[in-house]
């Protein structure tokens, strides 16, 4: 039995990750986290029986302490209590599932106790790469990607040409070309810019292909998704931004593929689910049997592939632009989409609004190159910032609204 934090386990990654450990086994579940969802986390607590639980949110935190039968299970709250959790030198495995730049020092505090880690909070490495990679072979743990197109790399290295989990000596494989890194396209493929304008956030909720959360399903449709998945896999698998190509697979059969120097190209395909990748990161170098649906090729028949439009999803081209830059300008991009994507899942802002927000907001950063962590969060609260200050000259009505309420 081994050791697991989850941090995030109220959100859809971390309801499947307890989902397949229920299956399986080999881990003892010793704590849990999560932002507010306190009738979910209970539920959790029952079956699972961790030590110690934080709830982001201090108010409800308190809540959940007076509900909770046992009083064995301390509970904690805010980024003081998550650093408590993921800083638990006991922890063989934490799985960082949480939304958002708030996974980062979690997931360095984490890597510091010597936990091996399961990253399905991609903001980690988007924004300190440069950070956590290195820390990761120092501290020599395991590092497994949950995201579903960095798992498929990962798995189309085969455990030889790649970083098998662990980067302690490995600095990458010339014997990869290329990585082709798939997306769907999203709701929106194929629309013009004019279109995108008028896209609302049910629209954009409406995923053709997977179940995910609020967020992330935002930026599926805006394309920032795959950019930031670009930042990812140069981290995660040390290539060159230029080595990274975006190709759309309406489907999501096909969840990425790798091309090696003699033209070889060998792709993961599966149907579209997260407990394949969640299960793969945590049992790792298993297999085991999931009942996921399969592929059928005669009723799949063909497999369609496209490019993307640069000129209509914006956010993409900024992002790629972002990482093949590097530095705080990743933050920047990061974080202005973060606070853009909130406002706009209120109703607040329109579609290309988004687009417009991150452009502002990268245009007003002066960029530093290998920025240490408070320079990272120095450079999210700018963009934060800047995103206010670019919501408000626009006068958006509901925003005024709301902020006068
Ligand atoms: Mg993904």
């Amino acid at each position: 039995m081994k050791n697991l934090c989850l941090l995030g386990s109220t959100g859809s990654i971390g309801r499947q990750t307890l989902d397949i450990i229920k299956r399986h086994g080999n881990y003892k579940v010793v704590s849990l986290a999560a932002n507010r969802k306190i009738d979910i986390l209970e539920e959790q607590i029952e079956e699972f029986l961790p030590r110690k639980v934080c709830v982001f949110d201090e108010e409800k935190a308190g809540i959940l302490a007076k509900r909770l039968k046992h009083n064995s299970i301390e509970v904690l709250s805010g980024m003081d209590g998550l650093l408590e959790l993921a800083g638990d030198t006991e922890n063989e495995l934490t799985v960082t599932a949480m939304v958002g730049m708030i996974g980062i020092k979690p997931t360095i505090a984490a890597i510091n106790a010597g936990s091996d880690v399961a990253l399905a909070n991609k903001e980690t490495l988007v924004t300190a790469g440069h950070i956590i990679i290195p820390l990761v072979k120092e501290k020599k743990i395991k590092l497994f990607p949950i995201d579903s197109e960095h798992s498929a790399i990962f798995q189309c290295l085969q455990g030889k040409y790649g970083p098998n989990g662990d980067y302690s000596s490995w600095t990458g494989d010339p014997l990869i070309e290329k990585i082709l890194l798939t997306c769907s396209g999203g709701p929106f493929r194929g629309k013009s810019y004019e279109e995108l304008k008028k896209m609302t956030a049910a629209d954009a909720l409406k995923h053709p292909n997977w179940l995910m959360g609020p967020k992330i399903t935002i930026d599926s449709s805006t394309l920032v998704n795959k950019a930031l998945e670009v930042m990812e896999a140069k981290w995660l698998f040390n290539v060159n931004v230029d080595d990274i190509q975006v190709v759309i697979q309406p489907k999501s059969i096909i969840h990425s593929a790798v091309q090696f120097i003699d033209g070889s190209i060998i792709a993961q395909i599966g149907v579209p689910d997260m407990r394949l990748p969640i299960q793969y990161a945590l049992y790792y170098p298993e297999r085991l049997p999931l009942d996921c649906g399969r592929i059928d090729l005669f009723e799949l028949a063909k497999i369609e592939f496209d490019k993307p439009d640069y000129n209509v999803f914006k956010g993409l081209k900024m992002g790629i632009d972002a990482a093949k830059n590097g530095g705080s300008i990743c933050t920047v991009f990061n974080a202005a989409n973060e606070y853009a994507v909130g406002q706009f899942l209120n109703g607040n802002i329109g579609f290309t609004d988004i687009y417009d927000i991150i452009e502002f907001c990268m245009d007003n950063h002066k960029n530093i190159p290998e920025p240490c962590l408070n320079e990272i969060l120095s450079a999210e609260t700018e963009a934060t910032e800047n995103a206010i200050k670019f919501i408000k000259n626009k006068g958006f009505k509901s925003y005024v609204r709301k902020e006068a309420e």
